[in-house]
């Protein structure tokens, strides 16, 4: 099937942390979308496809009418992100597709306990997911908790709404693992898997992880899954490469 392509207009950027920024984009056509979703720009970076076609989850909620937050980080040398950061101006017109993708909330899991663990950018879609989770979320039994990991405290994303959604929300717990930076005391120290492997040991039928970020962490936390006696279906991974 041949595919098809739709046409959106940057609006601005916001940095949220040294590499990484906020970008806002107002789709010309109707546009929806599943909270976990993806769509991929056809970029002017390159002739080879693999250059110009560069995925990025959507960051907002599904709820917001055709307005795309994509939430990315700059990579040293990358194309895609160079011209991002440096050559789109306010008003420039991009070709996109989708969205598509998997990683998206299951109506059948509505009763189950849902982890994320996901590193950098990775927390995109799962932050996504989770406006439309919490928004739903009436039972009491129901535990939501996201777990991120980066390298440094400055590296790390959506903090305040982090920190806002765990005071107002009793279904939602959040960890945060920094992995080379000790001076913060607040957050665990290390690599994401410490944390899910000491609290969830038990391979519970309640409890669907969702795993987003580069192919080294996914991998691992799969095994790690699949190890302690989890089944395939409570597990959904994005990789981001
Ligand atoms: C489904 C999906 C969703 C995605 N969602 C997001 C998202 O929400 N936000 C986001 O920022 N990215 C996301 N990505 C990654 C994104 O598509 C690009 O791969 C990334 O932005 C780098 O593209 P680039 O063209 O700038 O770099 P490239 O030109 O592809 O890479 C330049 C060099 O940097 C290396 N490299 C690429 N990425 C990284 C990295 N992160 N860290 C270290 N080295 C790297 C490459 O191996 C290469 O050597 C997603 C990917 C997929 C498949």
């Amino acid at each position: 099937m041949p595919t098809t392509w739709s046409e959106c207009t940057f609006l601005k950027a916001e940095k949220i942390s040294p590499n990484t920024q906020l970008f806002f984009f107002k789709v010309d056509t109707n546009f929806s979308f599943i909270a976990g979703q993806f769509i991929t720009f056809d970029l002017p970076v390159s002739e080879k496809r693999s250059q110009r076609w560069k995925s990025f989850s959507i960051a907002n909620s599904s709820f917001d009418t055709n307005v795309i937050e994509l939430c990315i980080s700059h990579v040293d040398g990358g194309l895609a992100t160079n011209f991002l950061f440096q050559e789109m101006k306010v008003g420039t017109k991009l070709k996109f597709k989708g969205p598509d993708g998997q990683f998206v909330f299951h109506e059948k899991n509505k009763d189950k306990n849902h982890i994320f663990i996901c590193t950098g950018t990775g927390i995109v879609p799962c932050r996504s997911i989770l406006i439309t989770l919490l928004a739903n979320c009436k039972s009491e039994n129901i535990q939501h908790h996201l777990i991120f990991g980066t390298r440094f405290a400055n590296g790390i994303l959506y903090e305040e709404e982090l920190k806002m959604w765990g005071n107002s929300n009793s279904h939602f717990r959040y960890d945060i693992c920094l992995s080379k930076d000790p001076q913060r005391m607040d957050v665990y120290h290390g690599y994401v898997h410490q944390i899910y492997l000491n609290l969830y040991n038990d391979p519970s039928p309640n409890n669907i992880f969702y795993i987003c970020g580069w192919q080294n962490m996914v991998d691992e936390a799969v095994e790690n899954l699949k190890q302690l006696g989890y089944s395939p279906d409570q597990i959904q991974i994005e990789l981001y490469g």
